[in-house]
């Protein structure tokens, strides 16, 4: 483990160590467009797909987003990506994996934020009846308004 003192580059260099390692811990052929997307995801934030193109091109200029979303499916399903699709929005992408956190999304600028889960696993809800279903996840979102649009509509 490298410590830094100036700059980002330590952790630019952290990051793609810990990417190559999580690439092979869960079984992935180490590739670059694999580690791209995975450094684009470690910035944070739900990002669309086309988001993460665009930076994974400032990475690696030649990466279609046909090979993105190709990219995308394998880290979601390997576990290293969670893929997320509120209603109404285009598929977003996060690096946060497996606390079966929650989201909040406005319903004015369609904003994401993380809200993390009272239980820490799935399910965290219990049916009324589960009407004989083995319930293994209660997808659960929430809606409103963010800061920033709760103030534009009180300027309004
Ligand atoms: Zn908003
Ligand atoms: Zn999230
Ligand atoms: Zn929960």
């Amino acid at each position: 483990m490298r410590n830094g003192t100036v700059g980002e580059a330590p952790a630019e260099r952290e990051a793609a160590v810990s990417g190559e390692e999580a690439l092979r811990t869960h079984g992935l052929r180490v590739t670059r467009p694999r580690l791209a997307v995975l450094d684009v995801l470690a910035e944070g934030g739900h990002l669309e797909v086309e988001e993460i193109a665009r930076r994974v091109r400032q990475r690696l200029e030649s990466v279609s987003t046909q090979a993105v979303y190709d990219v995308l499916g394998a880290l979601s399903r390997a576990g290293l990506a969670r893929r997320i699709e509120p209603a109404g929005s285009p598929a977003r992408y996060e690096a946060r994996t497996g606390d079966n956190h929650h989201h909040v999304v406005c319903r004015g600028c369609g904003m994401v934020a993380d809200v993390d889960c009272a239980i820490g696993e799935a399910p965290c809800l219990d049916p009324s009846n589960a009407q004989g279903f083995e319930v293994d996840e209660a997808e659960v979102t929430f809606w409103g308004l963010c800061p920033g649009c709760q103030a534009r509509r009180a300027e309004d």
